[in-house]
């Protein structure tokens, strides 16, 4: 068997701490057997809350609150959604609800446990619940919500084991949500 001189290395879980997450490396390994990291590729936090601030972005001229989720999966977006309580006439129509749907049918299994799941604004009660029923692995959120947010009314319904992040772009992610409730005064 020759050597593998390249060696083509897959994010693990570990790969998302440090505020951002691995999509790919290239290692190659000389005759001698020292290696190199040929390329790398790599995602933050930050990357992947502009994608969901697009959801959020959709949301409002939509009419809905302005919140935006993505799943990430392995490096992968698997899930994209926006709120949709106006268009389903469906309070429980929440961003997190829709895109934990969306994630489980892309994957083909309900539970979520290797997936990061970006949303702009903090999670409701409700939404964090659906979260733990689906273990979701990492959540990461940008502004808090004082009012709704699961943190403060009810911060032990997430699953023991999600990991949580906030605080991303917490500036672009509430300003959406500000103005929606100027404009509706
Ligand atoms: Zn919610």
């Amino acid at each position: 068997m020759p050597p593998k001189y390249f060696q083509f290395i897959k994010p693990t879980k570990n790969s998302n701490d440090c505020n951002f997450s691995l999509i790919f490396a290239l290692k190659y390994t000389n005759k001698r057997g020292s290696s190199t990291l040929l390329k790398i590729r790599y995602m933050t936090h930050e990357l992947y809350m502009r994608k969901a601030l697009e959801e959020a972005s959709l949301a409002e001229e939509e009419g809905e609150i302005p919140v935006g989720a993505i799943v990430v999966c392995k490096g992968k977006i698997i899930a994209r959604a926006h709120n949709q309580t106006e268009r389903l006439n469906d309070v429980t129509g929440h961003v997190e609800v829709v895109a934990i749907t969306m994630a489980a049918a892309a994957l083909g299994g309900k539970y979520l446990n290797e997936c990061t799941l970006y949303v702009t604004l903090e999670p409701c009660t409700m939404c964090a619940g659906a979260m733990a029923w689906a273990q979701l692995g990492e959540l990461v959120y940008g502004a808090s919500d004082s009012q709704r947010g699961f943190s403060r009314l009810s911060p032990a319904v997430l699953h023991p084991r999600t990991k949580i992040t906030s605080g991303i772009l917490e500036p672009e992610c509430s300003e959406p949500v500000k103005r929606f409730f100027q404009k509706r005064r």
